[in-house]
């Protein structure tokens, strides 16, 4: 198979898998039990964002230390369990097959928290397929924490791999750049195919195709042989 030589770098919300909503949700509620003070993330530019960073940026925005973000981590992580065990969490249309295709060779490379990225991927089936990765926790900005998904990918599967994004969000992009790796953006949902080429050269308009994955990360390889 063409892609036998990639590390695959596989961003969680609206690339794996629709939460629907439950991260928002059990943030705001954390923040509320910790301050006592209510907050919105409906103004807030999240897509593609560190969990890290929302928490602080939501404190900020309620008149708190960003400093208590740890505090808050510990009640977000348990409103997420409930939320999930209430709404669920789907794996999106072709993630399996997508997975199957790809290989084994894979991490995570999330802005969640790792908890609550185990916890996103527990309740949409998806938690056997990954064994580590690069999270939000440590990290404010994408590429960073892409660096700690490289490290362990190869720590695990092989010095020599080429490693690949595949996101759904303009920030998946450019944290690609930073690191000149090619990325692979998937129009999930929240940006279209169109948006998404003004960003990145490979687009695909979802997973369900497997013939179009395939041509999509054969591409990636190659360019990754050239470097990005
Ligand atoms: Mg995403």
């Amino acid at each position: 198979m063409a892609t036998n030589d990639l590390l695959v770098i596989w961003d969680v919300d609206g690339t794996l898998l629709d939460a629907k909503g439950a991260g928002h949700r059990a943030l705001a509620r954390a923040i509320e039990e910790v301050t006592g003070k209510q907050t919105s993330f409906a103004l807030m530019d999240v897509a593609g964002q560190s969990d890290r960073l929302l928490l602080e940026l939501a404190l900020k925005q309620v008149g708190e230390s960003p400093r208590r973000w740890e505090t808050v981590r510990t009640a977000y992580e348990k409103f997420l369990d409930r939320e999930l065990s209430e709404s669920g969490s789907d794996a999106l249309p072709g993630v399996m097959e997508s997975l199957r295709i790809l290989g084994p060779a894979r991490v995570l490379g999330t802005g969640n928290l790792e908890v609550g990225a185990r916890l996103k991927l527990f309740y949409a089936g998806l938690a056997d397929h990954f064994q580590g990765g690069g999270f939000g926790d440590r990290h404010r900005t994408r590429a960073p924490l892409i660096r700690d998904a490289i490290k362990e990918g190869r720590r695990l599967f092989g010095r020599r791999l080429l490693p690949v994004i595949v996101g759904d969000t303009p920030r998946d992009a450019a944290a690609a750049r930073l690191l000149h790796i090619p990325a692979v953006l998937v129009a999930s949902g929240r940006f279209s195919v169109d948006q998404l080429h003004a960003h990145g050269s490979i687009v695909l308009a979802g997973l369900k195709d497997p013939a179009a994955v395939l041509g999509a990360f054969t591409q990636a390889e190659a360019s990754a042989r050239r470097g990005g």
